[in-house]
């Protein structure tokens, strides 16, 4: 079939298919638990699920300006002054189907087919197909010294005359570690100096634990003014636990924005006012479940740093924030994909291959579900894999027996 070569380029999104391969499994009876989730399974605020019904009953729900509504744009700048100490106006924000698609269209507007972007290794699995949407080259930067926490060389080492942006997501999906803010500092003077692009991806910023507080990039910047390649990812769904409402933001300059809005207007006229109302309800209401669940997430990664410590052969670095553990199972299978799969066929447990963040030899572990959930996963994990195990497990009535060594 003749494809665009953009389209054979694109693969699926694997965290996507893994939550379509659970909810079969789950249909089917089958005792699978699901810890590769991208998602708190917390409750929506009721002021989100208010505005939302609210605006249903008015009967009226029509198209909305493709950057978002008024309403949204005030809560966003709060949210920006709160968070980031800085006063912007409408001009300076799009909202967007998700954080998602405000990174989709930030680098729509920013980037040229063959230009580059560079983002330090592990990644979200999302960059490099994202970049290879608008045929740009995605430049994965794996930190030199074999850890989580880049350094301003990793990044510097891969900039060349192709190079029109970084993206750093800090705290990281997969590895959940958080950037220094001495490495943010400088990653932020080191784009300005070099004329590039830089997107934060802020989406975890609220999910930090051990007491960390959120880093503000735009601290940094000296450039304050039009001239600020400076771009700040936030979005709903992970501190408020609504995913599937599919509300993110951009901050920028106005000439971006401006860009990034006249794109988004052509691809979708902008997310739903329902949705958007529903994140208005999200960010002016009470925010104690924000912390609730910062809470719950961090005493989750304990319990599972706990038991993956004493899981012989599995090296672990205690993430910092998000929901996700990024081990390296390499002892058990050089290959990620292959593990992964062994332990869905084996013992029903759903993880995420390295592999797919650009670290072969790693799973990646979510700490979003329940504690059972964890403490289960991580047992089964270990019967499977431990040649040392009984020969047989029981699952509820289900007896699995070992048939492989
Ligand atoms: N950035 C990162 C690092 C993410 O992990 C995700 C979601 N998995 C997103 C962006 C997109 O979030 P949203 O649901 O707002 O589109």
């Amino acid at each position: 079939m003749s494809l665009s070569l953009i389209a054979k380029s694109i693969k699926p999104s694997p965290t996507l298919a893994l939550n379509e391969k659970f909810a079969i499994l789950k249909e089917k009876g089958d005792p699978v638990i699901h810890l590769g989730g991208g998602e708190p399974k917390t409750r929506v605020p009721m002021e989100a699920i208010m505005a939302t019904v609210a605006h249903v009953n008015t009967g009226e729900v029509r198209y909305a300006p493709a950057d978002g509504i008024p309403a949204l744009k005030q809560a966003i700048i709060r949210y920006t002054e709160e968070f980031y100490d800085r006063k912007v106006t409408p001009q300076h924000i799009i909202a967007s189907g998700g954080a998602k698609q405000a990174l989709m269209v930030a680098l729509q507007a920013i980037l040229n087919p063959q230009e580059e972007v560079i983002f330090p290794a592990p990644y979200w699995v999302s960059y490099p197909d994202m970049a290879r949407l608008i045929g740009a080259i995605p430049v994965p930067a794996s930190p030199e010294d074999g850890t989580f926490y880049p350094r301003l060389k990793d990044i510097e080492d891969r900039v060349g005359s192709y190079t029109k942006a970084v993206i750093i997501n800090s705290p990281n999906n997969p590895s959940g570690a958080m950037y220094s803010e001495e490495f943010i500092s400088d990653v932020v003077q080191f784009c300005e100096k070099k004329d590039i692009w830089l997107i934060m991806d802020d989406i975890y910023h609220r999910l930090i634990f051990d007491g960390r507080k959120p880093i503000n990039a735009l601290k940094y910047a000296k450039k304050q003014d039009e001239n600020s390649k400076l771009i700040i990812i936030n979005g709903v769904s992970k501190q408020y636990a609504m995913t599937g409402f599919r509300i993110g933001w951009a901050v920028g300059n106005k000439k971006v924005i401006s860009a990034m809005s006249n794109i988004q207007g052509h691809q979708t006229s902008g997310p739903s006012v329902l949705l958007q109302k529903a994140a208005v309800g999200a960010l002016n209401g009470i925010q104690s479940s924000v912390e609730a669940l910062r809470v719950t997430l961090e005493n989750n990664r304990n319990v599972m740093i706990a038991l993956l410590n004493s899981f012989e052969g599995v090296k672990v670095t205690k993430p910092d924030g998000t929901f996700y553990c990024f081990a390296d199972f390499s002892v058990y299978n050089k290959s990620s994909n292959a593990l992964s799969a062994f332990l869905i066929d084996k013992v029903q447990v759903l993880t995420v291959p390295g592999a797919e963040f650009g670290l072969e030899g790693y799973l990646r572990l979510s700490y979003c579900g329940s504690i059972k959930d964890i403490q289960d996963g991580i047992e089964r994990m270990k019967w499977a894999l431990d040649p040392n195990s009984p020969n047989e497990l029981y699952i509820g009535d289900r007896k699995l027996v070992r048939d492989w060594s």
